[in-house]
């Protein structure tokens, strides 16, 4: 997401903008979003299921049918934001 102050992109996880210091807007819950890959966050809810690929990968299924790719780096942030081991 965007820093609100300095508009730099920041980790959806962060409570502080690493570059400017500004608090991230706290109406966004923690946990409510997880990145998946370097350039997608997904909106937990929205999220209807996990699905295993070939060689220890992740694909992740929304409700309303599109499938996102889980970067093998990501995986255990999905894993804390759905509390289920993958
Ligand atoms: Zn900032």
């Amino acid at each position: 997401m965007t820093c609100v102050k300095c508009q730099r992109e920041i980790e959806a996880e962060s409570s502080y903008c690493r570059f400017c210091g500004a608090p991230v807007r706290s109406t966004e819950a923690p946990r409510r979003f997880v990145r998946i890959h370097r350039s997608t966050i997904v909106h937990v809810a929205k999220i209807r299921e996990v699905q295993p690929l070939t060689h220890g990968d992740h694909a992740v299924i929304l409700r309303d049918g599109k499938v996102l790719r889980v970067a093998r780096s990501r995986r255990q942030a999905l894993e804390l934001a759905l509390g289920v081991e993958l």
